[in-house]
């Protein structure tokens, strides 16, 4: 990790999944010392400290300053990568970022869950698209081939559980999955990115070359111990492949601003599995989905089963943002 790496994820506001990594270990949390953890105030005042010395340092950053300091997925294809586990396709998207997120910084709006938007529209599947949410699963994960496979299952299933969406792992396209199979909405692939994230994923309205689950060799070194395990590192991604943003990025989490391109489905809940702990989250396990992330996936995609309700947007076109 190179120190411009940190300072520009400094920008995305320490939100990132290398610091989901960090809190596993520890290394990225407001430290401990020897005499004891810092209590809320003193992690909150360090953390919105650090967040502000981030901003301070990007705004007198040129774009070419910016893009040369933002880490990008070293293979064919890679994408820059902001707020932690967030990819921006290329150059031409990540100068506007900068320029409406990080120049500007837009002030925070007041608002568990809320969905991503672009251009003031909900970027979610339709009605017809949140029950084909077809993947595969590479083989090239080799010995962590099962366990992937389990872990994004129960992942899926948990979502399955509070919203009325449907995923269905295609076995049969693990032997070619990669970015441009037509045969599945998105791929599940390992990465080899050193920790920079744990793994990342995508919103709705990306197109399907974009749409892959990316998992770094490091979230198959978590220590059973380890609060965080790849079931929740999945949960927190999926939860990004039917909409949702990060929590942290509400005022509400008092750091870890990201933009206001969203809009709240509920009451702000520091312990949504949206929310990196972090962030002066309150998840102290593994990330599990609360009720209030059920309250807000129901709200926009329907109760399980086809319940009604929600489900009836349609994916954003004209995107600009996030998509290619
Ligand atoms: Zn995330």
């Amino acid at each position: 990790m190179s120190r411009s790496s940190t300072i520009v994820r400094g920008i995305a506001v320490m939100a990132t999944s290398a610091a989901l990594a960090g809190c596993a270990t520890g290394g990225s949390r407001p430290s401990s010392t020897a005499a004891g953890p810092p209590t809320y105030e003193e992690a909150q005042a360090a953390a919105e400290k650090a967040a502000q010395a981030a901003r301070e340092r990007s705004r007198g950053m040129t774009f070419e300053q910016f893009e040369a300091a933002t880490y990008k997925e070293p293979f064919p294809g890679g994408k820059y990568i902001v707020n932690g586990d967030t990819p921006i396709v290329d150059s031409k998207h990540l100068r506007e970022f900068f320029e409406k997120q990080v120049q500007q910084e837009p002030a925070p709006v007041a608002g568990s869950l809320i969905v991503n938007q672009v251009g003031g529209l909900d970027t979610i599947w339709n009605s017809t698209e949140k029950y084909t949410l077809t993947y595969c699963v590479s083989t090239e994960f080799g010995p962590h081939h099962d366990q992937v496979v389990t872990d994004i299952a129960a992942a899926t299933q948990a979502w399955e559980q509070v919203a009325d969406v449907r995923y269905t792992h295609v076995e049969a396209q693990d032997a070619s999955c990669t970015a441009s199979n037509q045969n599945v909405v998105f791929d599940v692939r390992p990465v080899d990115v050193g920790g920079q994230y744990l793994a990342r994923a995508f919103f709705p309205n990306e197109p399907r070359s974009t749409r892959n689950v990316l998992i770094d060799k490091t979230s198959f070194e978590l220590n059973p111990g380890d609060k965080l395990q790849l079931t929740g590192i999945l949960r927190h991604e999926l939860g990004h492949t039917i909409g949702f943003r990060h929590e942290h990025t509400r005022p509400e989490s008092g750091t870890c601003f990201e933009d206001n391109n969203w809009r709240p489905l509920t009451d702000y809940d520091p312990f949504s599995v949206m929310h990196y702990p972090q962030c002066n989250g309150t998840q102290t396990g593994d990330l599990v989905i609360t009720s209030s992330d059920a309250t807000g996936a129901s709200s926009l995609y329907g109760a399980p089963g086809g319940g009604g309700g929600g489900g009836g947007g349609a994916p954003c076109t004209g995107c600009t943002l996030y998509s290619g």
